[in-house]
C-alpha cells in the first residue's frame, strides 16, 4: 500500500469517526435506561466520586462534552420526553446511515454540512459587524468629500470591523465555492460570492434597516435547498442501489458474508480505536487543561491520567467498544508474536483479537461497567482485564500445544522448536502461578478470585496434559518397536486433563450461579451461565461420554475377536500400521483374526474401531457379522454384505 493510499484510507476513518461521536453522545444519556444493566443502577458520573479515585479533591470536573439529553435546563428544557426520544432515535439512525455510507457519499454529506456551517457562519459574522458599525461612528460621504479627517479618525474603528467582516466573507466565500457541490457555471459562482460579500459593504450606507444580510443568507440557504433537491434523484437511486445490492447480497452468500465484508469495507474496528484514542484525548486535554497547572511528566500525575484514561475510557457502549477494540488489537498482536516465536506459519486470520474483543464486551456487559460509579468502574475495569490475561493464557496453551504434539509425533530434530516450545510451555505455567500467588497475597477472597483461579488451575493442568503427551509420544518415536501400551497412556492423560477441565467448568458454573443469585444479577450473566452450562459442561460431557462408551465397545469387540496363538509364525505386516506382525522384542504385542480371516495388531484394530465397524481390508462389517455369526452362523448373511463390499471395492478401483 503506498503512501496515498495510507493517507486516504486514514481520511476515510477521520470521516466516520464523528459519527460514533454522535451516537455516544445518546447512549451517555441512554444507556441506563435500557435496562440491560443489572441492578448496579446508580447516577451516573457522580463526580465527587470521580475526583476521589483520581485523588485530587479540590478539583471538579465539569461534564466535558454536552449531553444532549441533559435536559433538565435549557435548550431542551421545555421539550417532551417523547420528542426527545424521536430525536435521539433519528440522530442514532442518521449516524448509524452515515457511518456505513460510501466513501464518495459520505464526502457528499460533509459538503452539505460543511456548506451550512460556511452559509450559517456568514450571516452571523454579518450581525456581528453591523452590530459593530452600529455602535462605531460612520463615515458620511460629505465628510469624504470635504476631507473632514476628524471625522475620518472618528470612524476608523467601525471602518476597521468593516475591512474585518470582509476578509472573513471572502474566506468563507472561498471556501463555500470550494466546497460547493452544485453545478460550477461561473456567472452562478460570482452570484454566490456577492451573496458573501453584499452584506459587509452595504452596512457602510447609512440605512434605516439593513436588511441585506437577511437576503443574502436566504439566497444561499436556496442554493443549497435547491442542490440538495436537484440531487434527490441521485441519493434516492444510491439508496435503491444499496438496499438492491444489500438483498442480493444476502440472497446469494448470506447475512455473515454480508457483515463480513461490510465489516472490512468500513474498517470498523480501526475505526473504533480512531474514535477511542481522539475521545480520549479529549478527555484528557479537557483534564488537564481544567486542574490546576503542574508537572504533566511526574510519576504521580502520569498515574492520575492513566486513571482518568480508564475511567473515561469505558463510560459508554461506543466507549467500551473502542476500548475492546484497542485491547483485541493488543492481544492479536501479542498472539502473532508468540506464533512467530513459536515458529508458526501464520496465514490464516487469527481468531484471538476479535475473540478477546467479544469477550471484553461480554465481561463490560454482564457488569454494567458503564453505570458503574468511577471507583467501582475502575476496580471493575481491572477485573476484567485479569480475567482476559488469563483467557489469553488459554489462548496461548491452544497454539502451543499442537506444535507440542507434531514436533513429539514426527521426532522433528530441529531443537531449537523444541526449546521454544517447551519455553512458552513452561512460561505459561510460571505466569499463571505468580498471578495466582501475587492475586492472594494482595486480594481477599471473592468469586472473582475464584473465577480467575479456576481459569489459571485449568491452564497449568492443561500445560501439564500436553506436556505428558509430548513426553510420551517423543518416548514412543524413540523407541524403535511397537509400543501397544501408548494408547492406553494417551487415553489416560486425556482423560484427566478432561476431567479436570470438567471439573473446572463445574466450579465455575457454581462460581456464576452464585454470583447471579447473591451478588449481581441481570439478563446477560443468566443467558451466559445458560450457554456455559450448555457448551462448555453438558456438550464436553457428552463428547467425553461418547468417547469412553466408544472406547469401551471397541475393547468389548476386540475381546471377541480370535487371537493369534502364534504371531511368531506370521510372515505379513499389519494393514493399519504396516509394521511386522511378527513381534520383534520380547514385549509380545497380540494379533487378532478378524472373521474374515485378516490379520491386525490388537491395539491397531481397537483404534480403528473407533471410527468405523468394517474391516480396513475388506469392508466386511465386523460387529454385525460377529453378531449374526454369534447368534445364527448361516451363511447368507454373511455372504449378503460380502457380495456388498466386493461391489464397493470394485467401484473404488474404478474411480
Ligand atoms: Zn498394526
Ligand atoms: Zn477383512
Amino acid at each position: 500500500m503506498d503512501t496515498k493510499q495510507i493517507i486516504l484510507n486514514f481520511l476515510d476513518i477521520l470521516l466516520r469517526v464523528p459519527s460514533l461521536f454522535i451516537l455516544d453522545e445518546i447512549f451517555q444519556s441512554n444507556l441506563a435506561d435500557l435496562g440491560l444493566y443489572p441492578c448496579t443502577l446508580l447516577p451516573l458520573h457522580k463526580e465527587a466520586d470521580f475526583d476521589d479515585v483520581v485523588g485530587d479533591s479540590n478539583h471538579t470536573l465539569s461534564r466535558p462534552l454536552h449531553s444532549v439529553a441533559n435536559y433538565d435546563s435549557g435548550v431542551f428544557g421545555n421539550l417532551s420526553q417523547s420528542l426527545i426520544n424521536v430525536i435521539e432515535f433519528d440522530a442514532t439512525c442518521a449516524a448509524l446511515f452515515t457511518l456505513t455510507l460510501w466513501t464518495k457519499h459520505l464526502v457528499k454529506v460533509y459538503e452539505f454540512l460543511f456548506s451550512l456551517l460556511l452559509v450559517t457562519a456568514s450571516y452571523h459574522c454579518n450581525q456581528q459587524a453591523s452590530i459593530s458599525v452600529a455602535t462605531a461612528t460612520t463615515v458620511s460621504l460629505r465628510s469624504l468629500w470635504r476631507l473632514d479627517l476628524e471625522a475620518l479618525f472618528r470612524a476608523i474603528p467601525g471602518l476597521f470591523f468593516i475591512v474585518l467582516n470582509i476578509a472573513t466573507q471572502s474566506v468563507l466565500a472561498s471556501g463555500y465555492l470550494v466546497v460547493n457541490f452544485g453545478p460550477s457555471i461561473p456567472a452562478l459562482q460570482a452570484v454566490l460570492a456577492l451573496c458573501f460579500l453584499v452584506p459587509s459593504l452595504t452596512v457602510m450606507i447609512p440605512l434605516e434597516r439593513n436588511s441585506f444580510p437577511h437576503w443574502c443568507f436566504l439566497l444561499l440557504s436556496l442554493h443549497i435547498a435547491f442542490v440538495v433537491w436537484s440531487n434527490f434523484s441521485m441519493v434516492y437511486k444510491e439508496i435503491k442501489d444499496r438496499i438492491s445490492y444489500v438483498v442480493s447480497f444476502l440472497r446469494t452468500e448470506g447475512f455473515m458474508a454480508l457483515a463480513e465484508a461490510e465489516w472490512v469495507r468500513l474498517n470498523v474496528p480501526l475505526i473504533f480505536r480512531t474514535f477511542w484514542m481522539i475521545r480520549v484525548g479529549i478527555h484528557l486535554y479537557i483534564y488537564v487543561v481544567s486542574s490546576e497547572p503542574g508537572d504533566w511528566t511526574e510519576t504521580e500525575n502520569l498515574k492520575t491520567l492513566f486513571k482518568v484514561m480508564l475511567i473515561r475510557g469505558c463510560e459508554t457502549l461506543p466507549a467500551i467498544l473502542g476500548m475492546s477494540s484497542i485491547f483485541s488489537w493488543f492481544a492479536g498482536k501479542f498472539y502473532v508474536m508468540c506464533q512467530l516465536f513459536l515458529m508458526i506459519p501464520h496465514d490464516e486470520v487469527s481468531h484471538v483479537g476479535p475473540v478477546s474483543a467479544v469477550l471484553f464486551i461480554i465481561l463490560a456487559f454482564q457488569n454494567g461497567l458503564s453505570t458503574l460509579q468511577p471507583a467501582a468502574r475502575i476496580v471493575r475495569l481491572g477485573r476484567n482485564i485479569v480475567l482476559l490475561l488469563a483467557c489469553f493464557l488459554h489462548f496461548v496453551h491452544n497454539a502451543v500445544d499442537p506444535v507440542l504434539m507434531s514436533l513429539a509425533a514426527s521426532a522433528n530434530p530441529d531443537v531449537t522448536r523444541h526449546a521454544r516450545a517447551l519455553a512458552v510451555s513452561i512460561g505459561l505455567t510460571v505466569v499463571a502461578f505468580c498471578g495466582l500467588y501475587f492475586l492472594w497475597l494482595t486480594h481477599s477472597i471473592s468469586t472473582w478470585l475464584l473465577a480467575v483461579s479456576g481459569f489459571s488451575l485449568e491452564v497449568i493442568c492443561k500445560v501439564f496434559a500436553s506436556l505428558a503427551l509430548y513426553g510420551l509420544f517423543l518416548a514412543d518415536a524413540k523407541l524403535s518397536e511397537f509400543w501397544d501400551k501408548l494408547d492406553d497412556h494417551v487415553y489416560r492423560v486425556r482423560f484427566a486433563g478432561r476431567v479436570v477441565e470438567f471439573l473446572v467448568g463445574l466450579f465455575l458454573l457454581c462460581n456464576s450461579a452464585f454470583i447471579l443469585i447473591f451478588e449481581n444479577g441481570g439478563a446477560i450473566r443468566a443467558i451466559l451461565v445458560g450457554f456455559h452450562a450448555y457448551f462448555n459442561l453438558w456438550c464436553e460431557a457428552r463428547v467425553g461420554w461418547k468417547i469412553f462408551t466408544r472406547r469401551r465397545t471397541a475393547v468389548h469387540k476386540i475381546a471377541t475377536l480370535e487371537t493369534v496363538d502364534q504371531p511368531e509364525l506370521l510372515d505379513d505386516v499389519c494393514a493399519i500400521c504396516f509394521h511386522d506382525l511378527k513381534p520383534t522384542a520380547p514385549n509380545n504385542v497380540m494379533v487378532k483374526v478378524t472373521p474374515c480371516r485378516h490379520y491386525f495388531h490388537a491395539v491397531c484394530l481397537r483404534k480403528w474401531l473407533y471410527v468405523q465397524d468394517r474391516c480396513p481390508m475388506c469392508h466386511q462389517t465386523l460387529w454385525s457379522q460377529l453378531h449374526s455369526s454369534s447368534l445364527d452362523p448361516s451363511v447368507g448373511e454373511v455372504i449378503a454384505p460380502r457380495y456388498e463390499a466386493d461391489q464397493m471395492q470394485e467401484h473404488l478401483h474404478l474411480d
